[in-house]
């Protein structure tokens, strides 16, 4: 008998059929004797929507969280017309529906009132979306005859004040955990238990941060000791690329914590790997499955990649960018140019993707969202007022169009001509490479093209590099 935490994502909820999968899935497993904990994030797309209402609230729109409560309501209301069958339940069920989306369009409507959404209140919002969506499963199980509970994370996950961003407090979790879900589990009940949300001591609703399922997932299997974490999603793992970009992109069988952690920083669309840390530390196997395809092997991450000398796993692709430069030969030498450069840049509250400097020191370069780069300018101009009047900066400017392609594996570590490979499969197809940067992790590789040539600059490194090093 083992303990196996299960986490379903948005698009794993997005409709009735998406439900039934779900439902046959944890089903299976629990009629097998495993203890089973499932965790559901919300609707697909429904945490936008909350957002999306209570926010034009706040700016003084009174009319989208009218709409935003209509067409929730009407999802929800779908799904459980079309997979309930008793009509007590489905009753029961359909007030609950009606019950907390009520209560978020009272927090829409003191909300435009007010003028202004404070982050607890966004977080009282943003947590109706798991609260609808483990019900909803909790009874789609009973009527499959698996004895099941919706449980609240508020009652399981201690946070900290940090509205929207909540850390947990390790020991108080680990004890409420013990307390609410272990007798449940030695009942033969399957908990459904929200992702996403928490509360605080006092219990004052809190969220973990955006896609935070996934951590709510790994907190519960550390805290029970589980034999695995399984996350499943609309695809068939961790890919090599993205499919829309790479059609012959394959499924990763192993691949470590690092790399996921190197792909969701360079714009994969994979777990956010701080999420997953508590059960990689106690070496609790993670799976990434797809929902619709059970059946299928997914990937598994692992604390340390083994025997992936040599190779490259994944190529990735970050658009959207800017690329900013400070040119000048006065530069040269001076110290704390640098310094001064990013220190300003951070009091943009920008973050910085990649950043180059070549060694004769008369440029440095760095690469931002194309969002901020316009405000970066101006303020680095400001900064450098001095150094542009006096010339020892000449110019400092923003080229837009710019794309991050990085090359990932913790295989590169050590092994000569890697770079090689992937610049000669570029140069081969004409690609101009604009910068380079590498980590001193070895994990990754990235240089910078325009959008123009982006996408040809992945196939061709996973035409190259990844299908020629298998
Ligand atoms: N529903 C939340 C979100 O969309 C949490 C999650 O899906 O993991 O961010
Ligand atoms: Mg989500």
């Amino acid at each position: 008998m083992s303990t196996l935490v299960m986490k379903f994502g948005g698009t794993s909820v997005g409709d009735a059929f998406a439900f039934a999968m779900v439902r046959d899935i944890v089903a299976e497993q629990a009629r097998g004797g495993d203890r089973v904990i499932a965790v559901v994030s919300a609707m697909s797309g429904a945490t936008d929507e909350l957002t999306h209402g209570i926010v034009s609230a706040a700016n003084g729109d009174k009319e989208i969280y009218h709409d935003v409560c209509n067409s929730l309501r009407e999802r929800h209301v779908d799904v459980i017309a079309e997979s309930i069958r008793d009509d007590a339940t489905r009753d029961r069920l359909i007030s609950i529906v009606d019950t907390l989306i009520a209560e978020y369009a009272n927090l829409c409507a003191s909300v435009h009132v007010l003028g202004e959404v404070t982050p607890r209140v966004m977080d009282a919002a943003l947590s109706r979306g798991e609260r609808l969506s483990a019900r909803i499963l909790a009874a789609l199980l009973q009527q499959a005859d698996v004895q099941s509970k919706a449980v609240d994370a508020t009652d399981l996950i201690v946070t900290d004040q940090t509205f929207q961003n909540a850390a947990p407090i390790v020991q108080a979790t680990r004890e409420r955990i013990s307390a609410h879900l272990v007798p449940l589990l030695d009942a033969g009940t399957t908990p459904v238990v929200t992702g996403f949300i928490a509360a605080t001591q006092d219990g004052v609703t809190t969220t973990l941060g955006r896609g935070g399922s996934d951590y709510t997932a790994a907190i519960i299997g550390d805290a029970l000791d589980a034999d695995a974490v399984w996350i499943f999603t609309d695809v068939d793992g961790v890919m090599t690329a993205d499919p829309h970009t790479v059609p012959e992109a394959r499924v990763i069988p192993v691949i470590s914590y690092t790399e996921v952690g190197e792909l969701a920083y360079f714009g994969a669309k994979v777990l956010h790997p701080r999420t997953i840390r508590p059960v990689i530390e106690r070496e609790i196997p993670v799976w990434v499955k797809n929902t619709f395809h059970p059946q299928r092997p997914g990937t598994r991450i692992v604390r340390d990649a083994t025997n992936t000398h040599g190779t490259v796993k994944a190529v990735t692709m970050i658009t959207g960018l800017s690329m900013v430069t400070i040119a000048g030969r006065g530069m040269i030498g001076i110290p704390g140019i640098a310094g001064r450069t990013f220190s300003a840049v951070a009091r943009e509250g920008t973050s910085v993707l990649m950043i180059s400097q070549a060694s004769s020191e008369q440029s440095i370069c760095f690469i931002i969202p194309t969002v901020s780069a316009k405000a970066v300018v101006h303020t680095l101009q400001e900064e450098m007022e001095r150094e542009l009047s006096r010339r020892d900066i000449d110019r400092i400017w923003a080229d837009n169009d710019i794309v991050i392609i990085s090359a990932i594996g913790t295989g590169m570590r050590g092994t000569p001509g890697i770079s090689a490979r992937i610049f000669g499969a570029l140069g081969s197809a004409g690609i101009n490479v604009i910068a380079i940067a590498q980590g001193s992790s070895e994990c990754s590789i990235s240089l910078v093209v325009t959008s123009a040539d982006a996408t040809r600059a992945v196939q061709q490194i996973h035409k190259e590099v990844i299908n020629h090093g298998k």
